[in-house]
C-alpha cells in the first residue's frame, strides 16, 4: 500500500508555495545597503565574515575587522563564500531515479512520501540494522540535532554516523580517555602567548591560514617546530623541521617522553596533583631509547635531544595537532603521546601552552557535542539508561524511543552496506563517493543497497550521481544557525540570500520529512533553529560543554561569539578568549588526567616491491577544500590550484623511473589508479608521494585501514607505484 503524505504545517506551506519561498528562516526582501555578519562556512577555524546586501542579494564579503577570530583576515575560500551559492547546478528541486535510470524533478511532497514508503518499508521488512543516515561536519549544529533526533527518536534508526568520523574521531577518543570528556583545551591566543609551538602533522599554513597567521602575530619571538614527514608550505616556514618517516610519530612522541622522564625535566609536582598513570608511562617509555627511536623516525638522535630540551626549557610550550596525527592507524594512542608531553611538562590551563588539536570542518565540534549519531545529545552514552532518561526528560519524550545501544561507526555501515545487511542510507551534506577511504569499494557497496538519499546543495556530486532520491538544500548564507569553531567558540550563520528553485534549508527538509513520517508531534518544541538551540543548551547543563547561560542567538552575536562552556548564572558576557583546566581540574571523576600509552603497532599496508612508494595525502591550497563541491565552483579559486591531479615526488624517484616536472604518469595501488601529473619536489623525500585529497581519482588508491580506538579511516598510508600508463590503460 502506498503511503499518503501526511500534512503538516510546514508542508501545508510548501504546498501553497510551490517555489519553497516563504519559509520563516529565509526573509522575504533583504535590508538594502546592510552587512550582515557570519562564520565561515568551510574550515574549522571559523572567522568571522561581513557580507555586504544591496537591494535583495549578498554583493560581496570582507572579513569582520573586530571579530576575535580572525581580526579581519580571511584565506581565499572565505573571501569567495558567495561563490558557491549561485552555482549554475545548483540542486533546484526533488529528484527521483525512474525506471530508465534517469533523475527526474518531483515535488517536495511526492519526494516525501518515496523517503518514507521506502525507509519504512525497510525497517518492517529488514529491522532498524538495515537503515542508516550519515550526518555532516558542515551544517549548523542546530540542523544536525534535528536530523540525528528525527532518525533515531522519530524514525527509529539506529545507525548514523558523521564525516567528522573521516577527521577529528581519533581526537574526540584521546581527549574522552585523557581529560574524561572531548575537550579542545585553547583558545586562539594561545598561538601568540607560547614560546614554544609544536606542530605535528599540521600544515597550518595552508590548512588553516588564519590560525598561521596568529603564530605570525606572536611578539615572544616563539621557535616553531612542525613535526611532518613533508617540507611543507609551514615545515619551510618553521624555525625547525622534523622530517620524521610517515607514522613514526608515535615512536617519536614516546622518545620524548623517554628523554623527559631520564632528564628528570618531568613537572612532578604537576603530574602527582593532576594526573594519574605516570608510573606506567615512564615503565613503557623506558623502552624507547633516542637510538630506537632514531632508527624508527630517521630523526638523529641530536635533534631528539635538542627538541626534548627545547620542550623543557620553554615556559609556555604548546603542541598543535591536525590530519597527519588523527588520519592515521593509531591516531587515538599518538594524539595522547601529545597530550602525554604537555601534561608531563605542565604546559595546559596556562596561556600559551595545552595539547590542542585543531579540527577540521566548520562545525566538527558541533558534530562531535550535538549531532545524536555515536553520542547521545552532550557527550552522553546511548547505552546508559541515566544518560537517556536524561534526555528523555529534558526533551519531553518517552525514554523508550531512544536507541539502547550506540551507533555502528561510518565504516561499519558501508561494511553492512557491503554484506548486504544495510539496504537504505540517507547521506547529508557530505560526498562519501569522493571523500571515503577505498572508493571501488565504498561504490560497491552503494550499488548494492536498495535505496540511496543524498541531500545536498547540488546534484552533481559524486554521491548525489548515485542516488535514488535528491532532496536539494540550502546551503551556508541561505540558512540559520550556529557552529563551533576549533578553540569551542560558538558563532552564527544567518540567511544573506534565498536559496533556488525549490531548495530548502536542512531544518526545514527535517521537519517536512517529521511530518511525512507521521511524528512531527515529538518535535513540536523544535520549530526553529533558535528554539533547537535553546534544547541544546538545556541538554548540555551540568555537562562538561554546558551553555546553558548562552540565552539566545542574540548574546553570541553581542559577545562575538562564545566559547563553551558557559553554564547558567554566569554574570557577564564573559572574556573574549578562555581556555580549559586552569584550575587543573579534568573531567575524569576524580579530576586527574590519565596519561595513557599502548605500543606502535606497523601500518597495514607496508611497500613492498610491487608498490614501493608510501602514498601521503592531504591538502594542498587555501583555495581548495576537501572534495571541492563548492570550491570549485568559484572561478577565483580554480584559477588558483591546479584543475587537474598531480603527484609529488622526490627528484630520485622521479629520475629512477624517467619522469619530469609536466609529465602525466600513473598512480596505481593495489585498489585502483590515477592518472596525474608529475610534480618532482624535493620537499618529499624519497620512497614518499604526494597526491592532494581534492581529486576525485585520490581515494582510488588509498587502504582502508583504521585506527582501532577511534575507527578513524588511516588516509595517509598506502603503498604504491608510479609509472607510465601501459596502453590499455591510457
Ligand atoms: Fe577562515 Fe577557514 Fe573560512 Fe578560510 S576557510 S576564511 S581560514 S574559516
Amino acid at each position: 500500500m502506498r503511503l499518503r503524505h501526511r500534512d503538516g504545517p510546514l508542508t501545508r506551506e510548501l504546498v501553497r508555495e510551490p517555489g519553497g519561498f516563504g519559509l520563516g528562516q529565509v526573509p522575504s526582501r533583504l535590508k538594502p545597503d546592510a552587512v550582515a555578519s557570519l562564520v565561515c562556512g568551510f574550515c574549522s577555524t571559523g572567522c568571522s565574515l561581513d557580507v555586504h546586501l544591496r537591494d535583495d542579494g549578498p554583493v560581496n564579503i570582507t572579513p569582520s575587522v573586530r571579530y576575535p577570530v580572525n581580526q579581519g583576515q580571511a584565506c581565499p575560500k572565505g573571501w569567495e563564500a558567495l561563490a558557491p551559492l549561485a552555482a549554475s547546478d545548483r540542486a533546484v528541486t526533488p529528484l527521483w531515479r525512474d525506471r530508465r535510470g534517469r533523475l527526474q524533478p518531483i515535488s517536495w511532497p511526492v519526494a516525501s512520501v518515496h523517503f518514507v514508503e521506502r525507509f519504512r518499508a525497510l525497517l518492517d521488512r529488514h529491522g532498524p540494522d538495515s537503515v542508516a543516515f550519515l550526518s555532516t561536519g558542515q551544517i549548523p549544529t542546530e540542523e544536525m540535532a534535528l536530523l540525528g533526533a528525527l532518525a533515531k527518536f522519530g524514525m527509529g534508526m539506529v545507525h548514523g554516523d558523521g564525516n567528522t568520523r573521516q577527521c577529528m574521531a581519533t581526537t574526540a577518543a584521546a581527549y574522552k580517555e585523557s581529560f574524561g570528556f572531548d575537550a579542545p583545551p585553547y583558545t586562539y591566543a594561545d598561538f601568540e602567548e607560547s614560546d614554544v609551538i609544536v606542530l605535528v602533522g599540521s600544515n597550518l599554513c595552508i590548512a588553516h591560514p588564519i590560525m598561521w597567521e596568529r603564530i605570525r602575530a606572536n611578539r615572544h619571538d616563539p621557535e616553531v617546530v612542525v613535526v611532518d614527514p613533508r617540507k611543507t608550505e609551514t615545515a619551510m616556514a618553521a624555525t625547525r623541521h622534523l622530517a620524521i618517516h610517515p607514522k613514526s610519530d608515535l615512536t617519536l612522541m614516546y622518545g620524548l617522553a623517554h628523554l623527559l622522564v631520564r632528564n628528570g625535566w618531568v613537572d612532578r609536582e604537576f603530574v602527582d596533583t593532576y594526573t594519574s598513570g605516570f608510573e606506567e608511562l615512564a615503565a613503557h617509555v623506558e623502552a624507547f631509547p633516542p637510538e630506537r627511536v632514531s632508527a624508527v623516525s630517521g630523526i638523529s638522535t641530536a635533534d631528539l635531544e635538542d627538541l626534548a630540551a627545547l620542550i623543557h626549557g620553554g615556559e609556555r610550550v604548546s603542541f598543535w595537532w591536525t590530519m597527519g596525527v588523527n588520519q592515521s592507524h593509531e591516531g587515538t594512542r599518538t594524539a595522547q603521546a601529545i597530550i602525554n608531553l604537555a601534561l608531563l611538562t605542565g604546559n595546559i590551563g596556562r596561556p600559551g601552552t595545552g595539547a590542542n588539536s585543531i579540527t577540521g570542518q566548520c562545525n566538527a565540534m558541533g558534530s562531535r557535542l550535538f549531532s545524536n549519531t555515536t553520542n547521545l545529545f552532550g557527550g552522553r552514552d546511548f547505552s546508559s539508561g541515566a544518560d537517556r532518561n536524561d534526555v528523555a526528560a529534558i526533551l519531553g519524550i518517552d525514554a523508550g524511543r531512544i536507541p539502547t545501544r550506540p551507533s555502528w561507526s561510518y565504516d561499519r555501515i558501508i561494511d553492512a552496506a557491503a554484506d548486504g545487511t544495510l539496504r537504505g542510507l540517507w547521506v547529508v551534506a557530505t560526498n562519501s563517493a569522493h571523500s571515503w577511504i577505498d572508493q571501488s569499494r565504498l561504490r560497491e557497496a552503494m550499488s548494492r543497497l536498495d535505496f540511496l538519499v543524498v541531500q545536498d546543495m547540488y546534484a552533481t556530486t559524486e554521491t548525489a550521481e548515485l542516488a535514488d532520491l535528491v532532496l536539494p538544500a540550502a546551503g551556508w548564507g541561505e540558512k540559520d544557525g550556529t557552529f563551533i569553531n576549533s578553540e569551542r567558540r560558538i558563532g552564527r550563520i544567518r540567511p544573506v540570500a534565498r536559496p533556488p528553485g525549490a531548495a530548502i534549508p536542512d531544518f526545514d527538509i527535517f521537519r517536512l520529512l517529521a511530518d511525512a513520517w507521521g511524528c512531527g508531534d515529538l518535535f513540536r518544541a523544535w520549530t526553529t533553529p533558535e528554539e533547537v538551540f535553546r534544547l541544546l543548551a538545556r541538554l548540555s547543563q551540568g555537562r562538561p560543554c554546558d551553555i546553558g547561560g548562552i540565552t539566545g542567538y542574540d548574546m553570541i552575536d553581542r559577545a562575538g561569539g562564545i566559547q563553551w562552556p558557559l553554564p547558567a548564572g554566569t554574570d557577564a558576557v564573559p572574556a573574549e578568549e578562555r581556555r580549559l583546566f586552569s584550575d587543573g581540574r579534568f573531567f575524569h571523576r576524580d579530576g586527574r588526567a590519565r596519561l595513557v600509552v599502548g605500543d606502535p603497532t606497523p601500518v597495514a599496508e607496508p611497500v613492498s616491491a610491487e608498490f614501493p612508494l608510501v602514498l601521503l595525502t592531504g591538502r594542498a591550497s587555501s583555495s581548495q577544500w576537501h572534495t571541492q563541491t563548492r570550491t570549485a565552483k568559484s572561478a577565483v579559486l580554480r584559477a588558483m590550484s591546479p584543475a587537474d591531479p598531480y603527484v609529488e615526488m622526490a627528484p630520485a624517484d622521479a629520475s629512477a623511473r624517467s619522469l619530469v616536472t609536466g609529465d602525466t604518469t600513473l598512480v596505481r595501488s593495489r585498489r585502483g589508479s590515477m592518472r596525474a601529473r608529475v610534480v618532482v619536489t624535493p620537499t618529499i623525500r624519497e620512497g614518499q608521494v604526494f597526491v592532494p585529497m581534492h581529486y576525485g581519482a585520490t581515494n582510488r588508491l588509498t587502504h582502508a585501514s583504521f585506527d582501532p580506538h577511534s575507527r578513524q579511516p588511516a588516509y595517509k598510508s598506502a603503498a604504491v607505484q608510479v609509472g607510465p600508463a601501459t596502453r590499455r590503460e591510457r
